[in-house]
């Protein structure tokens, strides 16, 4: 009796009675270490950008995707795939994401003075409850302003699940963003319910090929026939596609006769620091030239 609490908790706008016992009380407690750790993280700059290279058909650097990595002092470089979701359920999302963004807005600035790097786009991975705060599109705008970033060059990447409720406002929205010049890609694409009289409607730059599409492309018809039909999808919308979790020359290749725009995955490079990501750049162009 002693171990078991009572949790009131509201699902469907309905209060209902929920009984746990010790190993829910644990995961809520372990929750709360998780968010205190998340709150130091952030105040101790354990948070960095990884950068993985997004290649042309043509082979070409022409973009990099910024991903979260969280340099935790016992636990090392925790992904996050594991703290993610959980910084949506408490909110922290929020101070998260107001940090990706702005060290990926300074990034592009001082890549627009090197050479090689400065058309390059970057795309930053945003939360729907990041998008829907009120707040969102100053916060674009004042990374924008204050780092001195392209907008043109910066690319917002979103996911279906934002669509599930309250198209209309996410469209206004968009288009404001737009308007700013920053572009829209749609990620893990084909994974969501996105109905497809709502994308059109979406000003959307680029669809990405969720990765469990490529992953067996190759061996999978009912795959090859999704990654084809995404790929004429976009064409016919007039938006660009990238396919992400491309491992193999093979899948690269059937990609690539199927009109695939672009691509991403360890074939080319796995996410890595910003010096990294300049080495990479550099011995890519001197293969090319
Ligand atoms: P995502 O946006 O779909 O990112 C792609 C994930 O696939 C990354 O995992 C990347 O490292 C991994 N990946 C790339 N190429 C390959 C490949 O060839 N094979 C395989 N097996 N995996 C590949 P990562 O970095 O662990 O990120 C996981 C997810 O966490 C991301 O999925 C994204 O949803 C989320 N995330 C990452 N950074 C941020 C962020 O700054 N903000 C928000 N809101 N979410 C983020
Ligand atoms: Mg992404
Ligand atoms: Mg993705
Ligand atoms: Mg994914």
């Amino acid at each position: 009796q002693a171990d078991l609490a009572m949790y009131q908790a509201k699902a469907d706008g309905r209060s209902r009675l929920c009984f746990y016992g010790p190993a829910m009380q644990a995961e809520l407690s372990e929750r709360a270490a998780l968010e205190a750790d998340l709150r130091r993280a952030l105040a101790q700059e354990q948070f960095e950008l990884h950068y993985q290279p997004q290649v042309s058909s043509a082979g070409g650097l022409i973009g990099v995707e910024a991903l979260l990595r969280w340099n935790h002092p016992q636990r090392g470089m925790v992904s996050p795939l594991s703290f993610i979701p959980v910084a949506e359920d408490n909110g922290l999302i929020l101070d998260i994401g107001r940090w990706v963004l702005l060290a990926a807005c300074r990034q592009l600035a001082e890549w627009a003075e090197v050479p090689r790097l400065a058309a390059m786009t970057v795309s930053v991975n945003v939360s729907a409850r990041q998008f829907r705060h009120p707040d969102f599109v100053d916060e674009v705008k004042s990374a924008l302003e204050f780092t001195g970033a392209a907008s043109r060059l910066l690319r917002l990447e979103l996911t279906e699940s934002l669509l599930l409720e309250d198209v209309e406002a996410v469209i206004v929205r968009m288009q404001a963003l737009r308007a700013l010049g920053v572009g829209f890609s749609l990620d893990d694409f084909g994974t969501g319910y996105s109905s497809l009289s709502y994308l059109k409607r979406l000003p959307l730059t680029e669809l990405k090929i969720d990765m469990s599409f490529v992953r067996d492309v190759l061996v999978d018809p009912n795959d090859a026939a999704i990654a084809r039909t995404i790929i004429a999808l976009a064409h016919t919308m007039g938006l660009s596609v990238i396919a992400e979790g491309v491992e193999s020359e093979a899948q690269r290749g059937f990609l690539a006769r199927s009109g695939c725009d672009a691509y991403q995955g360890y074939l080319f490079g796995r996410p890595a620091s910003a010096a990294q990501l300049m080495q990479f750049a550099h011995n890519a162009t001197s293969v090319a030239s």
